[in-house]
């Protein structure tokens, strides 16, 4: 079940993408725009302007558009003047919105959006399918089930929780650290 918040964003998404003030940069066939609900300190939709539901509807004929909105998820962190090591660039393998889209987010995973185990989930074990793996398969709900209940492994550390809070305690600590090794530079 995708919660109430999630479930108007996906339809406000629709309007959003119409309008081009709310696009960071776009190209031909796609735009960038920010996630309403950042999961991380930096979090961003690389979405087609063709209606296409979700990642299941990709055949051979959308290669080219894939490797656009690749550019383009790579290109905003250049705009940003971020480093690309510093993002995952992928989709969800169970779609949360009624458009495809690409999601490019900051490995620090610090934000009050992220609330549910099941966020944490989404973008730090296999439903995340990676740009780069090009591989989509699908997940039963009893797999996602599997992967929310198990213990949440950091992305960035051997250290594993069984509650959110506490992931999300430990993932500030990674950040905290990294911005003071910034300062120091
Ligand atoms: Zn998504
Ligand atoms: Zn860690």
């Amino acid at each position: 079940m995708t919660n109430s918040v999630g479930n108007e964003w996906a339809a406000a998404l629709i309007t959003e993408i119409k309008d081009p003030k709310n696009y960071i940069i776009s190209s031909e066939n796609a735009v960038v725009i920010y996630d309403k609900y950042p999961k991380a300190r930096h979090h961003y939709l690389v979405l087609p302007k063709a209606v296409i539901p979700d990642v299941f509807h990709l055949n051979l004929g959308h290669l080219s558009l894939l490797e656009e909105m690749h550019f383009l998820a790579q290109n905003v962190i250049e705009v940003k003047s971020f480093q690309l090591d510093d993002f995952k660039i992928g989709f969800h393998a169970q779609p949360s919105m009624q458009r495809l889209h690409l999601h490019v987010i900051s490995k620090d995973f610090v934000s009050d959006c992220l609330k549910k185990k099941r966020h944490w989930v989404n973008f730090n074990t296999e439903i995340f399918l990676q740009y780069q793996d090009a591989c989509i398969k699908r997940f039963t709900k009893e797999k996602i089930e599997e992967l929310t209940a198990s213990t949440l492994q950091c992305n960035q550390c051997e250290f594993g929780a069984k509650k959110l809070p506490d992931l999300k305690r430990h993932l500030l600590e990674h950040w905290a650290q990294r911005q003071s090794d910034k300062f120091l530079f």
